[in-house]
């Protein structure tokens, strides 16, 4: 099926946010988190493109990292939900995956496998620090750490301790401090790597640096924090959304547009029809107002997201007046997603994520 949204991905983009990482957290090894299809990006086009500057790769679970190793990616891959079965286990020996080990379950089928000789697993512990989601106690992290570093079947040399910051998005919470000091304390007397940032971690707190960083959402040139934007950090965008225009309407005082006849016109307009919509994964709770990108300024969405369109104000545009073929950049270089997401009440993550999941992609 190939509708008329378009998703196109800018492969120097990607490479230069990957760079702001580097130059953000110098001394750092770099696990670029490529995700959810690398946050709609495509993973195994990304993980090619980031392939020559990344230290490594990290994706949700099993079947995400053996798609990148069976396309040949084959730098470290960490699996951050780590292994739910035995099959997954074997996998990850076979594939040298490292796989991140968060509860008992996990290690109670640890026990139950016996790999090959020469097999045996590269494993990253996850410590809860107050996030609440994935992790052991901190009170745990020794005995676990002591209980692995032992296991048989684990390469005692590749395992890295890691937390994940609750609320590193707002700069002014302190709660990443108090994770910082939990985790500085259960690690003080475990030798082994560390990892604990995300995008946010990165571009402001110096001190979760650590052994491995791992940026997701600032590689797509999106910033991680509500109040700056992508030029502060010097981010790029890396996806375009682009749709035509289908139709033209001069609407008069007190016309209405959309479903539920949301907006009414306030004066006479011009408006034009986009052919995107939530099916698009545009994002339906848009709201009037929402910047929308055409024949080089902006301007904005009127009324409702329809499932396949959305009408847009092109009443002023005396230049380069807007005509049935043009294309509209819903959000991309000339558009931060972050401005549409804000006016959505989501987040670029989720923007990013639907829309490259839903959309035909340029070039394909
Ligand atoms: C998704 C994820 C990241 C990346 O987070 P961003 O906010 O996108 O930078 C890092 N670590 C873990 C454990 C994650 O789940």
């Amino acid at each position: 099926m190939r509708r008329s949204a378009r998703i196109t991905i800018h492969p120097e983009a990607l490479q230069n946010n990957l760079k702001q990482a580097k130059i953000a957290a110098p001394h750092s090894k770099v696990n670029a988190v490529i995700k959810a299809n690398a946050y709609g990006h495509g993973a195994v086009e990304t993980a090619g493109i980031l392939y020559q500057i990344s230290d490594g790769f990290a994706v949700s679970c099993v079947p995400e990292a053996l798609e990148l190793r069976q396309a040949g990616i084959d730098l470290p891959i960490t699996v951050l939900q780590g292994h739910q079965s035995v099959d997954d286990l074997r996998i990850a020996a076979a594939y040298q995956l490292r796989l991140v080990v968060h509860d008992d379950r996990q290690l109670s089928l640890l026990n139950q496998i016996n790999l090959k000789s020469q097999q045996h697993f590269d494993l990253g512990i996850k410590i809860d620090t107050g996030m609440h989601r994935l992790g052991f106690a901190p009170e745990r992290a020794e005995t676990i750490y002591t209980q692995l570093k032992n296991h048989a079947q684990v390469n005692p040399d590749e395992l890295i301790m890691m937390t994940h910051f609750s609320c590193a998005d707002e700069r002014k919470n302190n709660a990443s401090q108090k994770q910082l000091e939990t985790f500085a304390n259960v690690c003080e007397n475990i030798k082994a790597p560390k990892s604990i940032a995300n995008s946010a971690g990165i571009l402001e707190w110096q001190a979760s640096h650590a052994d491995w960083i791992r940026p997701g959402i600032m590689l797509y040139g999106s910033s991680p924090f509500a109040d700056s934007h992508r030029d502060e950090h010097h981010l790029q965008a890396a996806m375009t959304l682009n749709a035509p225009v289908i139709a033209i309407h001069d609407l008069k005082k007190g016309d209405s547009i959309g479903y539920g006849a949301s907006y009414q016109c306030p004066k006479k307009m011009r408006v034009a029809t986009i052919a995107c919509g939530y099916a698009d994964g545009y994002p339906r709770h848009a709201a009037t107002g929402t910047p929308v990108y055409i024949n080089g300024q902006e301007t904005t969405l009127l009324g409702r997201v329809s499932m396949d369109m959305i009408v847009i104000d092109v009443t002023d545009f005396k230049e380069n007046p807007v005509a049935v073929g043009d294309t509209a950049e819903l959000w991309g270089a000339n558009l931060s997603v972050d401005k549409v997401a804000q006016s959505a009440e989501t987040i670029a993550y989720e923007l990013l994520c639907n829309a490259g999941n839903l959309c035909t992609r340029s070039g394909i």
